[in-house]
C-alpha cells in the first residue's frame, strides 16, 4: 500500500498551501541526494516527498486525491505508477526554490543522477466507457496523434553548454562565490541541437504521427479519473525521453443501472396483479440480462439484493452487488368495471394495510442497504 502523501510530507490534511510548499522544501532539502551521496533510501524519500508534493501542492490534484486517493493518478492498474524520475524532480525545484537552485550549497542539477534529459511534452485524451465495461474492465484501442522524431532528423552536441544542457554562472556575492544553474537556452536544455532534419519535420525535428495505443482501463475506474501510460506523449528531441499519455475516464449513463460506487440499482415496476400474484422478469445487469422471481404477496420498496452483481472494485476489494428496488405500478385511471372491482375490495379486511414486523419501514431498509 502506498503511503499517504499527507504522512510522506508530515502535514495535517487540513494544511495551507504555504504549508504545504515549506513541508516540501524542507523534506527536499533533508533528503536531497547531494546531501546524502550513495544512500538509496534518502533517495527514496526524495521522491516519494516530490511525488507527494506534485499532487498535494496542485489545486485540482489535490482535491482528486482528496477524493480518489492514490489510484485518482496511478489508475491503480499498472498505469506506470512508478512515481517520478529525477528529471521531474528537479524541474519542479523553480516553482519551490524561485530559481536559481544550486547556489544554495548544492552543486545544482542531477548531482549523482547523471545528465539531465528533456522530457517530451504530455498528451491528453478522453476515454468514454460503458458501465459494462467498467465493470469488468476493458482494453480499449485509440487513434493517437503524437508528435514523434522524424526519420532521417540528426542531432548534434549543443556548443554552447557542450551538451550539458544548461549553463553555469559564477557570481561573487558578499557570502562567497555562488554557482547558478538555468538550462540552456540554444538547445532548451537538451543538450543537443539539429543536425539535419527532412522538409516536413518540425523546429524540433519532430513530427506529428497517428498511433493506435492500447489502453488498459481497469475494473472499477469513475468518471473523472485519470490514467497515465508512461511513454506514450510526445517525444523530446535528440536523446530526450517521451511524455506520458493522460486519460481522462469519462462513464456514459446506461439506459436502466445506476451507479452508486460499487453497488448497481434497478428500478422494477411491477403490475398490482404482479405484486399479489408473484412474478418472473428479465432484468438488466452488467453481464447479460438476468431473470428474477418476485414472491407473491411483495410490498412496493422492498428491495432485492442479487450480490456479486456489481461493479468490480478498482482496490480489488471483490465486488459490489446489483440492489432490485420493487415499485408497484399503480394504473392513473380506471374503466367502470374495474373501478367496481376496487371499490368492492375497498372493504375487504385482506386489502387493508396490515405491516408486520418484517415488513420493514422504508428507513429501516435504506439502513440495511448501507450495512
Ligand atoms: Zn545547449
Amino acid at each position: 500500500m502506498k503511503q499517504d502523501y499527507y504522512e510522506v510530507l508530515g502535514i495535517s490534511k487540513g494544511a495551507t498551501a504555504a504549508e504545504i510548499k515549506k513541508a516540501y522544501r524542507k523534506k527536499a532539502i533533508e533528503f536531497h541526494p547531494d546531501k546524502n551521496p550513495g544512500d538509496s533510501s534518502a533517495e527514496e524519500m526524495f521522491k516519494k516527498a516530490a511525488e507527494a508534493y506534485e499532487i498535494l501542492g496542485n489545486e485540482d490534484k489535490r482535491a482528486k486525491y482528496d477524493r480518489f486517493g492514490h489510484q485518482a493518478f496511478d489508475g491503480g492498474g499498472g498505469f506506470g505508477g512508478g512515481g517520478m524520475n529525477m528529471d521531474d524532480i528537479f524541474s519542479q525545484f523553480g516553482d519551490i526554490f524561485g530559481g536559481g537552485f544550486g547556489g544554495g550549497g548544492f552543486s545544482g542539477f542531477g548531482g549523482g543522477g547523471g545528465q539531465r534529459r528533456v522530457k517530451g511534452s504530455n498528451l491528453r485524451i478522453r476515454v468514454s466507457l460503458t458501465l459494462e465495461e467498467i465493470a469488468n474492465g476493458t482494453e480499449k484501442k485509440i487513434k493517437v496523434k503524437r508528435k514523434v522524431q522524424a526519420a532521417g532528423t540528426t542531432y548534434k552536441t549543443c556548443t554552447t553548454c557542450n551538451g550539458s544542457g544548461q549553463v553555469t554562472r559564477i557570481t561573487n556575492t558578499i557570502l562567497g562565490r555562488m554557482q547558478t544553474a538555468s538550462p540552456c537556452n540554444v538547445c532548451g536544455g537538451a543538450g543537443q541541437i539539429i543536425d539535419q532534419k527532412p522538409d516536413d519535420a518540425d523546429a524540433q525535428g519532430l513530427k506529428v504521427q497517428e498511433e493506435t495505443v492500447s489502453i488498459k482501463i481497469p475494473a472499477g475506474v469513475e468518471d473523472g479519473m485519470q490514467l497515465k501510460v508512461t511513454s506514450k506523449g510526445n517525444d523530446a528531441p535528440g536523446n530526450g525521453i517521451p511524455g506520458d499519455l493522460l486519460v481522462a475516464i469519462e462513464e456514459k449513463p446506461h439506459a436502466s443501472l445506476q451507479r452508486e460506487g460499487d453497488n448497481l440499482h434497478y428500478d422494477l415496476y411491477i403490475s398490482y396483479s404482479e405484486a399479489a400474484l408473484g412474478a418472473s422478469r428479465e432484468i438488466d445487469t452488467v453481464t447479460g440480462k438476468v431473470r428474477i422471481k418476485v414472491e407473491e404477496g411483495v410490498q412496493s420498496g422492498k428491495i432485492l439484493r442479487l450480490r456479486g452483481k456489481g461493479i468490480s472494485n478498482l482496490n480489488g476489494y471483490g465486488k459490489g452487488d446489483l440492489l432490485v428496488h420493487v415499485n408497484v405500478w399503480t394504473p392513473k385511471t380506471l374503466n367502470k368495471e374495474q373501478r367496481e372491482f376496487f371499490e368492492k375490495m375497498a372493504s375487504d379486511d385482506n386489502f387493508k394495510p396490515n405491516p408486520e414486523k418484517s415488513d420493514k419501514s422504508f428507513f429501516e431498509k435504506v439502513k440495511d442497504m448501507f450495512s
